[in-house]
């Protein structure tokens, strides 16, 4: 839950990690998009050149982002739209303003956990629409420049859209599943959010089809299959086990999980034993590095640079992973030390 008082457990590293992810998120965000662009496309060392000030404002730019994000609000607002209930906040009826007292650290991770404006919530708006639609987009105008520059778009780049709009697609269909996600139950709404849905996400995750722009990767047809199957193999146990604990955790007698061994918690909520979940603790975080994987083969294994994703991703879920497992304690205590007795791998089977 979100940390309480002033003697909250602090995450990130509390202050000084926070001011560190401040500055290192922005700035390796934009060598990221700098270094794609440069001939070598080296991740590592210094950015191949630094643009003007005037390069990196444009007012057409400002405009066009708050055209898609008012876009987007309005979609958000339409009437006509079906209302899910979200999880019960920790004090049944109110909501919960964690005082932490450390400005930076505040900033970084947000003080408030559900912030709303009647009921328009910036979180919820933000962890779906502008950045994961911006991402494809932004993926669908890279794949069209490039059928300008070279006749047609090259195959690495179709798997690349492909997969990544598999991946929106199946985010914005399971819209409700974000409702129980950690971001939306535990983490406020500050920087770490605000800039990683709205910025970090679009112009980071689309760095593979940025890079396929400026270094073509010929891709021959039997190798395109195998890391289409990669990516299925991924994707199958993503969704699988995401829908398992959704649907368990909606109603545990639907018979699609009313056969799956369990252990009871004093919480009185069970905790899945078998099926995905009885393989290791994150089955869900295997299947979304696999397919983190499929998406950087296509760019080849000459740089680097189209791995950043997946080693980024990894260390990102290892750490999620991490901070899960010590609220999944403090919920369930000595329920969640059987879980880890039964179930001793985190995320990869007998590696980890
Ligand atoms: P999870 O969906 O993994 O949810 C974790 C929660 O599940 C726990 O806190 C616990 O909550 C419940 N749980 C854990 N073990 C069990 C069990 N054995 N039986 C039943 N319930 C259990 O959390 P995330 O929000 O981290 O991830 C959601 C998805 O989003 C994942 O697929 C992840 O890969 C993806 N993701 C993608 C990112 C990206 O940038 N592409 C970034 C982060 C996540 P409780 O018991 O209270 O229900």
């Amino acid at each position: 839950m979100v940390p309480q008082g002033s003697r909250a457990e602090l995450e990130f590293g509390g202050p000084l990690g926070a001011a560190a992810l401040l500055l290192l998120l922005p700035a390796t965000m934009f060598h990221l998009l700098l270094v794609a662009r440069s001939g070598p496309a080296r991740l590592l060392g210094p950015p191949p050149y630094l643009p003007e000030l005037e390069e990196l404002w444009s007012p057409w730019a400002l405009l066009l982002c708050l055209t898609w994000l008012g876009l987007q609000a309005a979609l958000y607002l339409l009437p006509a739209r079906k209302v899910a209930e979200g999880q019960e906040l920790k004090d049944k009826s109110r909501l919960s303003y964690p005082i932490n007292g450390n400005p930076i650290y505040d900033f970084f991770l947000g003080r408030e956990l559900n912030p709303r404006i009647c009921s328009f919530d910036f979180k919820y708006f933000c962890e779906l629409r502008p950045g994961l639609i911006g991402w494809v987009l932004i993926n669908l105008a890279l794949l069209m420049q490039e059928a300008e520059l070279r006749g047609s778009p090259s195959l690495a780049m179709w798997l690349v859209n492909g997969f990544q709009l598999l991946y929106v697609g199946d985010a914005l269909w399971h819209e409700e599943a974000v409702l129980t996600t950690m971001d939306i139950i535990h983490d406020g709404f500050g920087f770490m959010l605000a800039f990683g849905d709205l910025a970090w996400v679009p112009f980071t995750y689309s760095l593979q089809a940025q890079f396929l722009l400026y270094h073509p990767e010929p891709l021959g047809l039997p190798l395109a299959l195998v890391i289409c199957l990669i990516n299925a193999v991924g994707y199958y146990i993503f969704r699988g086990a995401n829908s398992q604990k959704n649907t368990f955790r909606k109603n545990p007698s639907d018979p699609r999980v009313a056969d799956l061994e369990t252990i009871s918690t004093a919480t009185g909520r069970r905790l899945l034993v078998s099926g995905w979940w009885g393989m290791v603790r994150h089955p869900n975080y295997l299947g979304d590095l696999i397919m983190a994987l499929a998406w950087s083969l296509p760019c080849g294994v000459s740089h680097l640079l189209p791995y950043f994703y997946l080693l980024y991703f990894t260390a990102l879920l290892v750490h999620r992973e991490a901070r899960d497992e010590q609220q999944c304690l403090r919920k369930y205590g000595l329920a969640w030390h059987a879980y880890c007795r039964r179930v001793p791998y985190r995320i990869v089977p007998y590696i980890y």
